[in-house]
């Protein structure tokens, strides 16, 4: 099935509504704020000399490039000539930071000019291409305007005479991932295929020995390379290049890294039809999902350079679970999802956004977080005992040295409605719930609803005279216990791979009720997850839950639950912005007959308490503290 056109597609209410409109008119100032002051927005300038302030990162051009991305889409449905003037005048910037050969990058032009592609693992140069790229196809997809299209497809046009496979021009492929996806949208906007036959070939070349990034060490002495502890350089698996991806069983390397890769594979799968290349994605999802991911949907278990580690490690409290991969998770699902017409990858997607995604970023849109642990004590934090902790921490910040993730959600939560809606020749697809429209060939589809903390969804059917076209509802995987009524009657429906196909002729006015029956669950991880057996999590829906300082004290962890006990679902509009906190009984377990000592023989004494668990993602929105998603349960 096809993604949906933005343009036709409208986040009207409820959770999504108020997260988005943040997003626009809060997180996208601040985020300029930040460019502005770091540098970033005026790298394009080309005015930095050696001894000057803000010297130019081989990533910041992406910063930039995000932000705008996100800038585009929201342009679509809200005119912001302000907004619009800001973008313009980097487009300009950047016109004139363009060599003549077609080459770009604010980086290599000021700071290490005689060095271009001379260091494809670490130094981001495609990568940075790929970001841009992304924000021209945006800009002029948004309100085109084709200035920047033109500029990227000059870039593109040198980078093509630069790689690829003939004699004379290089082998290599980027040490960050992100263009060949990139290059995919590039041919879809322009139509001109040899876009989509360099990403081809970004995609394919990638793991074949005898390695590139040997050939390149070799070429140029003394380059930079990370050296920090093990799997970080040969056989290259931090960087996805251990082996082609067609012959891959796990998945490896730097998570965000690993997910844009998969997103172009699996691009280039459904543009090649290259079987092999669909048969690795899905290996190496079902790798993830199964193995190697949070129950938040994050991935990427440790902060030493921000990778996967091995299958079942997931440590809870020093996760990096990098905001950052799972927007990449949701990226690649959402492409697999529409290849496959397979709800699983909805599911996944849908995790990732309410839990992974989400924690990422403040209620308020101010301020986000890099790394996402599962539990955190503050005290651990601040004694500095967390690994790479300018990532960690307990408090969302405004913004990061390394700046990825705060523009990323910002262009993820400004293109949201794209993953709620996909279309083929038969029908409509309605892969994501909450308030919202979508047109499609004369029929309007409304979704009504306050999930996800609602279970019931309503869907305005509009359309002129009688119109035939299927409804797909996705059933998400969570959900045991649910009904579909149109226009109050029960219908059966056609369930094949988490959807509910509906087959009738739509009359305007049609409505159907989708209830989707959400009970507060215990969920348990497979006994290899060492660090939580004997544990559980609560989860309603697609929202994980987490328990606080806050509400429920320190020493979160002598909390301990009992498997039959209920907790309750209380929905207030006034809490955390509007959501569905839980409450129920727990059991602490007693320091009284400790007497001031650290061991003693094994007594179970526990006093009774309630406690309270709100959703994951709006932990530390209040006073900062310790934080724990795993309990113990008897
Ligand atoms: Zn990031």
């Amino acid at each position: 099935m096809n993604a949906a056109d933005l343009k036709n597609i409208k986040i009207t209410g409820g959770y999504w509504k108020a997260r988005t409109d943040i997003n626009r008119t809060v997180t996208l100032t601040t985020e300029y704020e930040q460019l502005k002051i770091t540098g970033r927005y005026d790298t394009f300038k080309q005015i930095w000399k050696e001894g000057m302030p803000e010297k130019p990162h081989y990533f910041w051009d992406s910063d930039v490039a995000k932000w705008i991305e996100a800038c585009a889409y929201n342009l679509i449905h809200h005119t912001d000539t302000k907004t619009e003037e800001l973008v313009d005048l980097i487009i300009d910037d950047i016109e004139k930071a363009q060599w003549e050969d077609g080459y770009l990058n604010s980086y290599f032009t000021v700071v290490e000019k005689d060095k271009r592609w001379t260091n494809l693992l670490i130094k981001h140069e495609l990568y940075c291409a790929g970001h841009l790229i992304e924000a021209a196809v945006a800009y002029n997809e948004a309100i085109g305007k084709k200035k920047f299209l033109q500029i990227m497809c000059g870039y593109a046009n040198h980078i093509d005479s630069v790689f690829g496979p003939e004699k004379g021009k290089l082998h290599g492929y980027p040490g960050h991932e992100e263009i060949e996806l990139a290059l995919v949208k590039l041919y879809k906007a322009t139509n001109e295929k040899r876009y989509l036959k360099l990403a081809e070939f970004f995609v394919t070349e990638r793991g074949k020995q005898p390695s590139y990034f040997d050939w390149e060490e070799k070429q140029n002495t003394g380059l930079l390379r990370y050296n920090r502890k093990k799997g970080t350089t040969k056989p290259y698996s931090y960087v996805q290049a251990q082996a082609p991806v067609a012959e891959q069983t796990a998945i490896e390397g730097h998570s965000v890294r690993a997910l844009y890769y998969l997103a172009g594979v699996a691009d280039i799968a459904e543009h090649t039809g290259n079987m092999d290349l669909l048969e690795a994605c899905e290996r190496l999802y079902e790798n993830m999902v199964n193995k190697r991911m949070y129950i938040t949907g994050g991935v990427g278990s440790t902060p030493d350079i921000e990778r996967f580690s091995f299958d079942y490690d997931l440590p809870n409290e020093t996760a990096y679970a990098e905001t950052c991969a799972a927007i990449a998770s949701v990226f690649f699902c959402n492409r697999m999802l529409n290849i496959t017409k397979d709800g699983k990858y909805a599911d996944t997607m849908e995790l990732a956004l309410h839990n992974g995604v989400m924690a990422g970023i403040s209620l308020d849109g101010t301020e986000f977080f890099y790394a996402n642990p599962l539990a955190t004590d503050t005290r651990a934090v601040d004694e500095e005992t967390l690994e790479f902790k300018a990532h960690m921490g307990y408090k969302r910040r405004k913004w990061f040295g390394c700046a990825c993730c705060p523009p990323n959600i910002a262009r993820l939560l400004s293109s949201l409605g794209l993953y709620f809606y996909s279309y083929d020749c038969n029908g409509i697809y309605i892969n994501l719930y909450g308030s919202s429209e979508f047109s499609h060939e004369g029929m309007l589809l409304t979704q009504i609803t306050n999930y996800p903390w609602d279970e019931n969804i309503k869907i305005r059917v509009g359309c002129d005279g009688g119109c035939s076209k299927k409804i797909a509802l996705r059933i998400p995987g969570w959900c045991r216990k649910l009904s579909i009524r149109i226009i109050s009657r029960n219908v059966s429906a056609e369930f094949k791979k988490g959807y509910a196909y509906l087959e009738r002729i739509w009359h305007d006015g049609d409505e159907i009720d989708l209830f989707l029956k959400m009970p507060v669950e215990k969920m348990q991880a497979h006994p290899h997850v060492r660090h939580n057996t004997g544990k559980t999590a609560l989860k309603r829906g697609p929202v994980v839950y987490c328990i606080e300082e806050e509400d429920n004290g320190k020493n979160l962890s002598s909390l301990v639950l009992r498997s039959n006990d209920e907790f309750q679902s209380i929905y207030d509009d006034n809490f955390l912005g509007g959501c569905v906190y839980l409450t129920g009984p727990a059991y602490r377990l007693s320091e009284k007959e400790f007497s001031g000592m650290l061991y003693r023989p094994y007594s179970p004494d526990y006093e009774k308490v309630e406690i309270k668990a709100i959703p994951y993602a709006m932990w530390t929105n209040r006073t900062p503290g310790d934080m724990l998603i795993w309990l113990n349960i008897i």
